[in-house]
Parts: structure tokens; C-alpha cells; sequence
């Protein structure tokens, strides 16, 4: 169902309990400031969410609250992780939705990184 993206952070979404370990995840690299791991319903070949480590529900959120180093460490890991995947030579897409038109479901700031095919141009529908 989707969530509307603004605050307050609800400690109980399902990527803060994937980050404290409650919940299992197939995990593709970790450090100081990013998690990632594969989408459990997965619309691409690769389909890997990278996530950061701080409770925020947004991209407005984080680059209001994060700190520098989280905010740089976390798209450097983002780069980083889709150069480790293979994707750069054949290219991929970076999603991250906010709010109800976005159908933004889980309210810990994401994105998708998805590849592996082509992924025809923008939105579908
Ligand atoms: P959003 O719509 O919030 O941008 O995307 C949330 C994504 O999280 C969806 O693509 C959904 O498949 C994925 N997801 C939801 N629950 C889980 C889970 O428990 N584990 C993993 N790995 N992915 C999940």
C-alpha cells in the first residue's frame, strides 16, 4: 500500500528491520553508510535496493537531515555497487519514489537500481 513519504520515521518499516537484522535479506554490499540488497519482487534482471543506514523516509528528508559524509558515502556507494554489478556498460535506471503518485510503499529512503535488459524509455503507464 502506498505511504505518503513524510515523516515521522516509523521504526517498524521493513527496511529498518532488514537494518537491525530482523528480517533476512539477500545482501549485495554493505559499508558505513548503504546497505544493498535484491528486491524480493524483482522487475528487472537485476533489481538491487540501496538504502541508507540513518532513519529517513524521503530524498527531501535525507539531504535535509543526513550529514555530508552519510549523504556523499551513500551515493558513492550507489555508484559504486552498479559499477560492481556489470551495469555500466550496457547502462541501468536509478528510481527512488516518493509519496502516492510515486506508489512509494516503504517509507525508508531507497533507491532502485535495476538492469540486466532494456528498460524501454521512462514510464509505461
Ligand atoms: P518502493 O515502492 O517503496 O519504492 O519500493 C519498495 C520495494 O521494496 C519494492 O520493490 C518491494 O518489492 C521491496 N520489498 C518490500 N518488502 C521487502 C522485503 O521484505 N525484502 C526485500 N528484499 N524487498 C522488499
Amino acid at each position: 500500500m502506498p505511504v505518503n513519504g513524510l515523516g515521522p520515521y516509523d521504526d517498524q518499516n521493513i527496511f529498518a528491520r532488514i537494518l537491525r537484522g530482523e528480517i533476512p535479506c539477500k545482501r549485495v554490499a554493505e559499508d558505513e553508510f548503504a546497505l544493498a540488497f535484491h528486491d524480493i519482487a524483482p522487475q528487472a534482471p537485476v533489481h538491487v535496493l540501496v538504502i541508507p543506514k540513518g532513519r529517513y523516509v524521503s530524498l527531501a528528508d535525507f539531504t535535509a537531515k543526513a550529514s555530508d559524509a552519510e549523504i556523499a558515502g551513500f551515493f558513492r556507494a550507489v555508484g559504486r555497487i552498479a559499477k560492481e554489478l556489470d551495469l555500466e556498460t550496457q547502462g541501468y535506471r536509478l528510481i527512488a519514489n516518493m509519496g502516492p503518485h510515486s506508489n512509494q510503499e516503504v517509507p525508508h529512503f531507497h533507491v532502485h537500481l535495476m538492469g540486466g535488459r532494456d528498460l524501454g524509455r521512462m514510464l509505461v503507464a
